[in-house]
């Protein structure tokens, strides 16, 4: 517990001090996200809350804010919406929730497409509006409606889109970051790649079903045949027609079609794919929960029977398909796993690995530990670059350790 005069003080450097959140079930609420998909990381997070959240709305107010913190040694766990899987949002240790989704305007929209954001900017409306003067995202969560910028890079990979233009991270997608640093005067950097040459701004989706396509997937049953696959687009309107006779050459049908309508708040086809699909399961069953892994595109069939024949139904598959940073379309795949223990969990990790499945852990708390942790340690390098005394999100790091001078000047709270 945080001595209760920070929050007055932190009050002291917003424009409006009501930005200082400290009802109970206020800052309990912005203390999560949706880490409770894992059972495993439901265990070592229930529970962990901040102490108070802020809510700045603009990088003068963050750099104050920080400078604060970064004085009094108290930890800052950045926020956007919530709808991380990995507890990423979750505070280990108490402290300040910096709150950023009220910094929510869309600067601009260049005439070539690229937009420039606050982090707070919540994709839906970035999406709505980049439509209006004919661009849309590369890729989005499906978590669009709610999902922040800022959450989105520092929390995401892809999806709805990745098939055409890879993960976030590929292809020059993100063109300029700006970071502000905690340390005794919170910087402000900016990192920039070079323009990407990539000029189809077609965006795709593909997900495949197969029967037996489980209950709580109802819409999508009705648009597939009982005992022949389904697989979802999402394509360029004037690619329909194309589509429509290679789906008549390959023997299919197209079952069903229809005009993107916009972001909504009533399910779209984009909510039965990527992470939403264990959604829909934990609905109808507390007890699924899910991996995240990348099949190997030459061996995919056999890894999938190994896969079945060594776990039956205790894993369901779900394939999402992505073009990897080689320009290689892989099947990706979130698969339904039925939770018995964690040790039944590990195991199954333990065989994709062994039969060359890659696995990204989702039921890990930090960096090193989710699977796209780098050789290079580049991860490790820039947290010492940018938060040397480690309070930003500590405890997510787990081989992070605050330099050494900096930890004896670390003053109490
Ligand atoms: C049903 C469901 C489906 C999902 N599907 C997908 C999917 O298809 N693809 C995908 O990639 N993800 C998916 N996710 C995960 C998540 O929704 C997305 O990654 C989303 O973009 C996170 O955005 P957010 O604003 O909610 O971030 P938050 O959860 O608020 O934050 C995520 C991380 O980023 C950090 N962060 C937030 N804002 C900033 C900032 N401005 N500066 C620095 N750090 C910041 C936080 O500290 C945290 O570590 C899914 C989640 C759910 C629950």
């Amino acid at each position: 517990m945080i001595d209760p005069g920070h929050s007055a003080a932190l009050g002291s450097l917003l424009r409006d001090e009501s930005r200082v959140l400290n009802n109970p079930q206020v800052v309990e609420r912005l203390s999560r996200d949706f880490y409770w998909y894992s059972p495993v990381l439901r265990k070592q997070l229930d529970g962990k809350v901040g102490d108070l959240v802020v809510q700045p709305v603009n990088v003068g107010e963050v750099q104050r804010l920080l400078r604060y913190c970064h004085a009094h040694n108290l930890a800052v766990t950045v926020r956007g919406a919530g709808t991380g899987n990995y507890g990423q949002a979750v505070p280990l240790q108490g402290g300040v929730v910096l709150d950023l989704s009220g910094m929510d305007r869309i600067e601009e929209i260049q005439p070539d497409g690229v937009a420039v954001c606050q982090p707070g900017v919540r994709l839906g409306t970035l999406e709505t509006e980049a439509r209006k003067s004919g661009w849309e995202l590369r890729c989005y969560p499906s978590t669009i409606v709610k999902a922040t910028i800022g959450g989105f890079l520092g929390g995401g990979s892809g999806g709805i889109g990745s098939v055409a233009h890879g993960a976030l991270r590929d292809f020059k997608t993100v063109r300029a970051i700006e970071v502000v640093t905690m340390e005794a005067e919170p910087r402000v950097l900016r990192h920039e790649s070079d323009i990407a040459t990539d000029p189809t701004w077609i965006k795709r989706l593909v997900t495949t079903f197969e029967w037996p396509i489980p209950s709580f997937f109802t819409p999508v049953r009705q648009y597939a045949p009982q005992g022949e696959a389904l697989i979802f687009f999402l394509i360029a309107s004037e690619q329909l027609a194309a589509l429509e006779s290679t789906v008549r050459e390959a023997g299919g049908e197209v079952s069903y079609s229809g005009k993107y309508l916009g972001v909504r708040t009533i399910p779209l086809l984009s909510d039965y794919t990527w992470n939403h699909t264990t959604l829909w399961a934990l609905k109808s069953d507390p007890a699924y929960t899910y991996l995240q892994c990348g099949f190997d595109p030459d061996t995919v069939r056999e890894q999938m029977r190994r896969l079945r024949e060594r776990f039956g139904q205790e894993i369901l598959f779900h394939m999402e398909f992505m073009k990897n940073s080689e320009g290689r379309v892989i099947p990706g795949a979130i698969p339904l796993v039925y939770y018995t223990s964690e040790e039944r969990l590990n195991e199954m990790i333990g065989f994709c690995r062994e039969i060359g499945v890659f696995v990204a852990n989702p039921h890990v708390n930090n960096v090193e530990g989710g699977g796209r942790y780098r050789a290079d340690n580049v991860q490790l390098l820039a947290k010492h670059r940018y938060d040397p005394r480690g309070l930003l999100n500590p405890g997510k790091m787990a081989t992070f350790q605050p330099d050494a001078a900096v930890a004896e000047t670390a003053t109490t709270r």
